[in-house]
């Protein structure tokens, strides 16, 4: 397996490789940039295919958690890590305070939060062994996933305002793909605010409570593409805009929480020549990091999430230049963090010279 000359390495500053015998620990951190701050980032635990497609995984995101802090104007660099097994089978408190050693190595280079497969529960096992994690309970923000919501839910609103210049969404219909930490509570939201709610989770479970206890309509997995809805919210796994999904597509807007939704970079240009609004995905889901960017002795949560709600904002930003200089979203959105970074490292280095 490669690693420099992966398709998906993109200059990382590190990448680690994790094993334990003891609890059947296998996991990847990848540091890719701290010019920022340190590099934080969610703990993804899946049963990948192959070590190939988990180190790809991890080199993704751990970008995207770069540019995504950059957009979001805060002082944090970008990282990820995966563990790879089965979350509902493998995962034990000791195997997360063995990943909590290993994070530990990193000496704060790297953060740790929750992602897809890990909790806040199992952050706490990990930081038996480490204080370089973020978003638990103890004395911090606690769970980031309702802020993502939250930030998702004001970045919808702004593509619902450019994109059918409605300032309400009473009435408008929403598909939500995946009903998890983030998309059961964008949910909720959604229903406060008078939308129709569509879901669909390969937990049944989590369909049934969606059903029952927001009045949301049930439809299968696979047919979620096919709904006559004004916004797709994709809130479960990366890649789903793809050659497949988008020409299935009726709705003019995707807006939703899951990370690198576009299978490939084209197809944000697909999206863009079907006249669909695709609202970047990094740019939307970052609620949960802008949270963690405040923990501290000062934390106050009201100035955090007035902090999320700026996020109606920058997509209203990235929406107006993208129109403006006829590119993409999400060619905007890369623009102005890689904009935000550059400088970032210019000053820093100036900074060496001088010193
Ligand atoms: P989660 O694990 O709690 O929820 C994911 C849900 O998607 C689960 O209920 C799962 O059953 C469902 N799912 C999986 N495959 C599916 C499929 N094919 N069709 C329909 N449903 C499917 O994860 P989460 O924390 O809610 O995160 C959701 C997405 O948002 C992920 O891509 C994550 O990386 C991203 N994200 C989360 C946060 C956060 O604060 N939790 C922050 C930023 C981005």
């Amino acid at each position: 397996m490669s690693v420099f000359s992966a398709n998906d390495f993109d200059n990382h500053e590190a990448v680690l490789f994790v094993h334990d015998q003891a609890t059947g620990l296998k996991a990847i951190i990848a540091v890719h940039d701290t010019t920022l701050g340190p590099a934080l980032g969610g703990t993804r635990m899946w049963k990948y295919e192959s070590e190939e497609a988990a180190l790809a995984d991890v080199l993704r995101l751990s970008r995207g958690m770069t540019y995504k802090s950059s957009l979001a104007g805060i002082n944090l660099g970008g990282g990820k890590s995966v563990i790879i097994g089965d979350s509902r089978t493998d995962k034990t408190p000791a195997l997360m305070e063995a990943f909590g050693r290993a994070v530990d190595q990193l000496g704060g280079r790297y953060i740790a939060a929750e992602d897809v497969g890990t909790d806040p529960t199992d952050l706490e096992h990990a930081r038996r062994a480490t204080r370089h994690i973020a978003g638990i309970a103890e004395g911090n923000a606690g769970d980031p996933s309702p802020a993502t919501a939250f930030g998702v839910f004001q970045g919808l609103k702004a593509a619902v305002l450019f994109r059918l210049k409605k300032d309400s969404l009473a009435g408008m219909r929403v598909a939500v793909q995946g009903l998890g930490h983030v998309g059961f509570g964008l949910c909720k939201l959604l229903k406060d605010g008078g939308a129709k709610i569509i879901v669909a989770d390969i937990n049944e479970a989590l369909v049934r409570k969606a059903v029952t206890e927001l009045g949301a309509t049930a439809t299968h997995v696979d047919a979620i593409y096919d709904q006559e809805v004004e916004v797709f919210a994709p809130c479960a796994l990366g890649a789903i805009l793809n050659d497949n999904t988008i020409p299935r597509l009726k709705a003019h807007i995707v807006a939703g929480s899951a990370n690198n939704q576009l299978a490939e970079p084209r197809h944000a240009e697909a999206l863009m020549a079907r006249g669909i609004l695709y609202t970047p995905d990094y740019a939307l889901n970052a609620g949960g990091i802008i949270l963690v960017s405040h923990e501290g002795p000062s934390f106050d949560r009201e100035k955090a999430m007035h902090h999320v709600g700026r996020i109606y904002d920058t997509c209203l930003d990235i929406f107006k230049r993208a129109e403006r200089e006829e590119r993409t979203t999400a060619e905007i959105a890369d623009r102005i963090a890689f904009e935000r970074l550059s400088k970032a490292r210019k000053e820093k280095a100036a900074l060496a010279l001088a010193s």
